[in-house]
């Protein structure tokens, strides 16, 4: 927007809008793009502001003494205001702390986060610090009011600037399309409008396509040869060895034994039709030890090898690093492609079709004009490129590939080529190497119409992450909010897609076919809404049996076999019957509509409606299966909950397979010829025992290649014996107190694993304002920025200490010195009231020695691994959980770590220990 508009940005004693007070105003003046005036001051709230404000903002009780009352500046704010619009960062924050005091009440509020969001969706994070630095813009002191103010306008010019840069049409499109939506930015795209000039070379909204005929998939998969030649072991070693052709396209290369001994395995897998798990040490490299058998064998049979991965980090680490390393190495070219699951590419057909009618809420309004505006950046559809926030998640997946009963056919010809879904798919086809990760693997494998092209040939990385990846890619999770949007989009008479069927047969149809039509859709539409209600009345219920069998105060509320017999359960399958009969009165008439439409002439538009009208009608008959599964008859392999949330009554139910070995053996085990999977951590203290137990593998053969480290030269594990049990009292204040003098004696390189959220949370309140005092920064997950942002924080502050849990365990690398130490706050069992742990505890006799210590054994090797990433690598793993010297199971936890000296004293010494075993460390390595 031109003209005059104020940015500006409060500081306050805490988040409360209500209570809370200002303590800092700053605010300047923007005119036709330029900043020409400011205004600022402190407020003296009139009592001590707490020590956590004056850690976050800087500003201390003594700055405050002499400033003036909110009361006396209040004039001076509302008169440098005006009534020009405003600008602040989360506006609906600062905006409302202002009008609780009579301010603001006529001026228009915009929010840079929403501007930002909007014209930028793909940046990976919309806080002020992190946009600052993502887009290069000036900003002195954060959490300053002036200057975070001054940030807002600067970052608000630079996105009028983009915004500018769009195309007229598109602009137009944005206005059009946000008619009759309450959405303050309707007014900036109008500004805009006013003056786009019009450009005749705007360019199409569209997916980036090279051709239509890249949409073309192939006629039918290739075959796969029956006669599968062997590749000679020793080929391994000309790519791997020590003069190999790596050796000879890497500078520096570094040949490691390990390597090329895990690479023959794999070769003889292929070889043979083995299936084989094998953990290999760190820093063997092991994905060169699989990728190259695995190129070797696809090259050599004009064959596909799929690699399954658990995390996009690895994924990216195959395509952009290990695989064109090959690739420059190998005489013969080969292919590679990732696919992913349907659900992140993006549908253009549904698109189209929602682009085409208003928007039925400001979420849905906000997804499409993201993606209308990324689009213009022609992306490649993939959903992975987006910031997509809340609600508008569920918006994309309305809009996803996934869902679809989708035939390259039809789309060739109205789509022009530019399905993302079905590009991937023909590189798929193509590619020699064939990246997935693996909820797509076993989603894949378990459908019979399949995603991914034929295949023989896995090898599965990152396999201890397997039997969570599958459990959390089949949660299923139903609520009354997405059932009853759901129906709501079915609509009626004139909304939804009901509504637009009937106007499509009123232009297209004779009368007698279109009336036949309207007297039902009259009726169903009012059994959609008697449905609605229903649900409605069905989650209360559900809610009711949570408090009337005294379980109000659990999140997560398990339905055992046992629950389903008492009488309190018994009253919500009786409700869960009367609504069962109304999925099945909408699914007929689901049916009867799709036998009309059926009977009609072909259109493009009639089968857009007759596939949006199946996929709800298919949405509607997997959840009915699945709620008659948790109320009445459940699946063996299944666990089934209740998500309840006693602060805001939301309620759910949830539902997910314990038993995921059955799955893979069926189908990927017994189907496919050679399977390979691979780690850093798959043995416990019984070995394979476990992770060949869980994943049903225990047919496989099972190597383990050992690490390339010197583990005694570079760990050492100290057990501070004098603090209490992480239950027990004043365990909490031990805890600070060895992290504080660790990161003091360090000035920083610590990293902290936490088993909860809560407990990193009270951690990093508690000693982020002591380790300030001393220069050190706090870093912690509890912040919401991205694991990927805060490492980056991390590794570029001089003294840091982070604070992680859940995928910090296994998901960090942070080689050299940035690294130091690690802080293990205890042994990471899981929490034994976890649906999914408790449902697969029940299946041992002996639950804890078989299966809840080993699997917080793989648990803690993976903790332990992030502390040595390469050779050079030097440092100190502190456990603070006595019970691994005071319990008869801790012994399995030290045993499963590599050989390295292991020490126990009380915590005062463990700053002292940690810098002489870092000091000799230095000695030897200069000697
Ligand atoms: S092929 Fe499927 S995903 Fe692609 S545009 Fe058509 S319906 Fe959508």
């Amino acid at each position: 927007m031109r003209g005059e508009l104020v940015a500006f940005d409060l500081e306050t004693t805490g988040l409360d809008v209500e209570t809370d007070s200002i303590i800092e105003i700053g605010a300047v003046r923007i005119v036709d793009g330029v900043i020409t005036d400011e205004y600022s001051t402190l407020v003296n709230p009139g009592f001590a502001i707490p020590q956590e404000t004056t850690y976050i903002t800087g500003i201390e009780q003594k700055d405050l003494r002499g400033a003036p009352t909110l009361a006396t500046i209040l004039p001076d704010i509302a008169h440098f205001i005006g009534d020009a619009p405003v600008i602040a960062h989360n506006a609906i924050f600062d905006v409302s702390f202002l009008k609780r005091f009579g301010l603001l009440s006529g001026n228009l509020a915009i929010d840079t986060i929403e501007v930002t969001s909007i014209i930028n969706p793909t940046l990976p994070s919309y806080s002020l610090g992190s946009l600052v630095e993502q887009l290069n813009i000036e900003l002195e002191n954060a959490h300053r009011a002036l200057d975070d103010a001054r940030a807002t306008a600067r970052l608000y010019i630079k996105m009028w600037e983009t915004a500018k840069t769009l195309p007229k049409s598109l602009v137009q499109e944005i206005v059009r399309y946000s008619q009759g939506v309450d959405w303050p930015l309707r007014i900036f795209f109008e500004s805009l409008l006013e003056i786009a000039s019009d450009d005749a070379d705007t360019p199409q909204v569209t997916i980036d396509a090279d051709a239509k005929e890249a949409f073309d998939l192939p006629e039918a998969t290739p075959t796969l040869p029956v006669d599968l030649a062997a590749i000679d072991l020793a080929e391994i070693n000309s790519v791997l060895g020590p003069d190999g052709q790596l050796a000879q396209s890497i500078a520096n290369y570094e040949h490691r034994e390990q390597q090329v001994a895990m690479a023959e395995t794999v070769g003889r897998a292929f070889n043979e039709q083995q299936q084989v798990i094998i953990e290999a040490g760190t820093g063997i490299g092991k994905s060169l030890a699989y990728l190259t058998p695995a190129v070797l064998w696809a090259t050599k049979n004009q064959s596909r090898v799929v690699v399954s991965t658990n995390t996009i980090t690895l994924q990216d680490q195959l395509i952009e690093h290990d695989i064109p390393l090959l690739q420059d190495a190998l005489d013969e070219p080969f292919t590679p492609a990732v696919m992913k699951g349907r659900a992140n590419y993006l549908c253009p057909r549904r698109l189209e079709t929602m682009r085409r009618r208003q928007p039925t809420s400001i979420d849905e309004l906000r997804t499409v004009i993201k993606l209308l505006i990324w689009l213009n950046g022609r992306p490649n559809g993939d959903r992975g490129e987006l910031n997509l926030r809340g609600n508008e998640n569920y918006i994309w997946s309305r809009l996803s590939a996934q869902d679809e009963d989708c035939t390259s056919q039809r789309c060739t010809v109205t789509m022009r080529g530019t399905c993302p879904y079905h590009q991937a798919k023909v590189a798929a086809e193509k590619a020699r190497i064939l990246i997935v990760n693996h909820a797509l693997l076993v989603a894949d494998a378990k459908n019979e119409s399949h995603t991914l092209p034929a295949y023989e040939h896995i090898i599965i990385d990152e396999a201890h992450q397997l039997e969570g990846a599958i459990t959390s890619g089949s949660m299923v999770r139903i609520d009354e909010i997405r059932l009853t949007q759901r129906l709501a989009e079915l609509g009626g008479m004139n909304k939804g897609l009901l509504g637009d069927i009937l106007r499509y047969m009123r232009e297209h149809t004779s009368d007698k076919e279109r009336s036949r039509l309207e007297i039902f859709v009259q009726d169903v539409e009012l059994a959609i809404r008697a449905m609605q209600q229903q649900v409605t009345r069905y989650f209360e219920s559900l809610a009711n049996y949570v408090q009337d069998t005294g379980q109000q105060n659990k999140s997560q509320i398990r339905v055992t076999p046992a629950q389903r017999k008492v009488a309190e359960f018994q009253l919500l399958q009786a409700k869960w019957q009367q609504l069962a009969e109304f999925f099945d009165v909408i699914a007929d008439a689901m049916k009867h509509i799709l036998g009309i439409l059926g009977s009609l002439n072909e259109s493009v538009l009639l089968n857009e409606y007759v596939t949006s009208l199946a996929a709800t009608s298919r949405f509607l008959s997997d959840r009915r299966q699945q709620l008659d599964e948790f109320a009445l008859q459940p699946n063996d392999a299944w666990a089934y909950w209740i998500h309840y949330r006693g602060d805001t009554g939301y309620v759910a139910i949830q539902m997910a397979p314990h038993n995921v070995g059955r799955y893979l053996e069926d189908d990927l085990w017994n189907k496919k010829k050679t399977v390979v999977l691979t780690s850093a951590t798959l043995k416990t203290g019984n070995g394979f025992d476990y992770m060949s137990e869980r994943l049903h593998a225990n047919h496989m053969l099972m190597e383990s290649t050992g690490s390339v480290f010197d583990y005694k030269k570079s760990a050492l594990v100290y057990v501070p014996t004098d603090i209490p049990e992480p239950n027990q009292p004043h365990y909490q204040k031990a805890l600070e107190r060895g992290i504080i003098s660790l990161a003091a004696a360090l000035q920083g390189r610590v990293m902290v694993l936490f088993t909860s959220y809560n407990q990193l949370r009270e951690t990093a309140a508690s000693i982020a304002p002591r380790l300030a005092l001393g220069g050190i920064v706090v870093y912690d997950q509890a912040t919401g920025n991205s694991q990927e942002s805060l490492l980056d924080r991390f590794k570029s502050s001089e003294k840091a200490v982070l604070l992680g849990t859940r995928s910090y365990w296994d998901g960090v690398d942070i080689p050299g010195d940035d690294l130091s130490a690690l802080i293990i706050t205890r042994l990471p069992f899981a929490v034994p009231t976890d649906p999914i742990f408790a449902a697969r505890s029940d299946t041992y006799s002996d639950a804890f020695n078989n299966f809840a210590v080993p699997n917080a054994v793989l648990r803690f090797r993976q903790g332990f691994g992030r502390l040595i990433r390469t050779r050079d690598d030097r440092g100190i793993v502190a456990i603070f959980d006595s019970r691994i010297i005071h319990k008869k199971y801790g012994r399995q936890f030290l045993e499963a770590l590599p050989d390295c000296r292991v020490e126990q004293g009380p915590l005062d010494n463990l700053a002292s220990i940690t810098q002489k075993w870092l000091d000799e460390s230095l000695d030897t390595s200069d000697s």
